[in-house]
């Protein structure tokens, strides 16, 4: 499965000058503030991927607040992007904010846990049913983390993850399947060298049992880290019963789960585990988890509980399991997280994303009708991406080949350019509780003028 071009290359050329020229002319202020830093950070941005909008300079924000960002040059934006995550429930959600603002001069980090921990241990516990919580600073960590505890409690070296996956800067997880296949690095540039591609990892195609049933069958993966609605690579969905047969699979060959739900976390209060009735040994999970505050959890069963204590014992060796993080569920992380999960991230807002993220969806896929393109709309609650093939792709490689780069920064730049913004890289959009109708439509109406463009 591959893209089709609605458009000859001349053409989106032609298009996308017109779009650059509109962009330019919008924001001197975010040129000039590139310009600028360009003499100190690399490429002109605090991080690389910060440079990766298909725009000759990104925009430079002024303030974001709710679901509208407002940049340098004071252009305002709706925004279906939210720190791809990390700002799902909306921009500074006042009880974070005020929480954070009484916290921050109550004492930031002080090596003790404080009370509030246990209270989001309690609510973590009841929204996505496993008994044990641990806190990390970013999802990448939570991961990290939770690898390590899996190899020392199988003795096993590798771990399992899907082809094209992400789950954040984790040098086991950016292996890439060729379509014969090798392991490969996961793109050209990204090379270290002291990692071995094949010593520790195992890749296998989503929603491919048959596969999995044969790497597992090895006995030497200590776990499989799985998103259960693949999101970085666009989207894919679990097949009907995948997931009874990954937990399956996994169990019959002694192998952890980790159930990765940084992203689908949208699924619902206890994310896509929850919803679903899914059955991990680990769940992860950050970004929004304390209003876009650095913080992230992992949770886990009795038994790995159990086997953690056996395996590492609980007292007299500082930080026996190797898991460090200084500044990790400090007074001032937890009490975000305590703010967001009581009053910002309930079920009530969730019932709001998700209908919004339908109605998105729905209006979506009738555009995409009315212009009779061959393209697509992949949803699960208050998330969606638009991939330009005809069928939702089955899998990481089907879903990456559909990534028609040129087409995806003119969608992108010819969106920005009418005040919306959209996930980076490719074509997600997500919905936050404080989404009106009227800016759900603005982003259809948005998408059906470019898809008049391109027709
Ligand atoms: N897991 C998933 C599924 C992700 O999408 C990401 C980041 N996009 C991460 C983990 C890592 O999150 P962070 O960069 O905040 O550490």
């Amino acid at each position: 499965m591959t893209f089709e071009r609605v458009i000859s290359q001349s053409r989106l050329d032609t298009l996308m000058a017109r779009e650059v020229k509109t962009y330019e002319s919008r924001t001197p202020k975010s040129r000039k503030a590139f310009d600028q830093a360009g003499s100190v950070l690399l490429n002109g941005v605090p991080m690389p991927w910060m440079g990766d909008w298909g725009t000759a300079y990104p925009l430079f924000m002024s303030h974001a607040g709710g679901n509208r960002i407002t940049d340098i040059d004071g252009n305002e934006y709706i925004d279906f992007c939210l720190g791809d995550t990390g700002a799902m429930f909306g921009h500074s959600p006042a009880p974070t904010a005020e929480a954070v603002t009484r916290q921050v001069q109550r004492g930031i980090t002080t090596m003790l846990p404080t009370e509030d921990a246990a209270w989001v241990g309690q609510e973590l516990k009841s929204r996505f049913g496993l008994p044990f919580w641990q806190v990390a600073m970013t999802a990448t960590e939570a991961n990290r983390y939770v690898i390590r505890i899996c190899r020392t409690l199988t003795k096993r070296p590798k771990i399992l993850v899907f082809n094209e996956c992400y789950h954040g800067s984790i040098d086991e997880a950016l292996v890439h399947m060729e379509p014969d296949g090798e392991l490969a690095l996961r793109s050209p540039y990204d090379i270290n060298p002291g990692i071995p591609k094949d010593a520790l990892t195992r890749v296998v195609e989503f929603n491919d049992i048959e596969a999995l049933e044969e790497a597992l069958g090895h006995e030497d993966v200590a776990c499989v880290l799985a998103e259960p609605v693949m999101t970085n690579c666009g989207m894919v969905l679990p097949a009907t019963g995948y997931h009874e047969k990954l937990r399956e699979v996994c169990t019959r060959t002694g192998t952890l789960l980790i159930i990765d739900e940084t992203h689908i976390q949208s699924s619902g209060p206890g994310g896509y585990t929850a919803a679903n009735s899914l059955e991990p040994d680990f769940v992860t999970l950050g970004k929004c988890i304390a209003g876009g505050i650095p913080v992230a959890v992992y949770g886990f069963t009795a038994q790995v509980a159990q086997d953690i204590n056996r395996s590492f014992g609980h007292k007299g060796v500082a930080d026996p399991m190797g898991i460090g993080g200084t500044l990790s569920g400090n007074a001032f992380a937890v009490n975000a997280m305590k703010a967001t999960l009581e009053h910002v991230a309930t079920p009530e807002a969730f019932e709001r994303m998700i209908r919004g993220g339908n109605l998105m969806a729905d209006g979506l896929e009738a555009i995409i009708e009315k212009h009779g393109l061959p393209w697509s709309v992949t949803r699960c609650g208050a998330r969606a991406e638009l991939q330009f093939v005809p069928d939702q792709p089955v899998c990481g490689s089907q879903a990456k080949a559909a990534f028609d780069w040129p087409m995806i920064y003119y969608t992108h730049l010819f969106l920005v350019n009418r005040g919306l913004m959209i996930t980076p890289f490719h074509n997600m959009m997500l919905v936050p509780p404080m989404a009106t109708d009227d800016d759900i439509n603005a982003l259809i109406s948005g998408w059906d003028d470019c898809m008049a463009a391109l027709s």
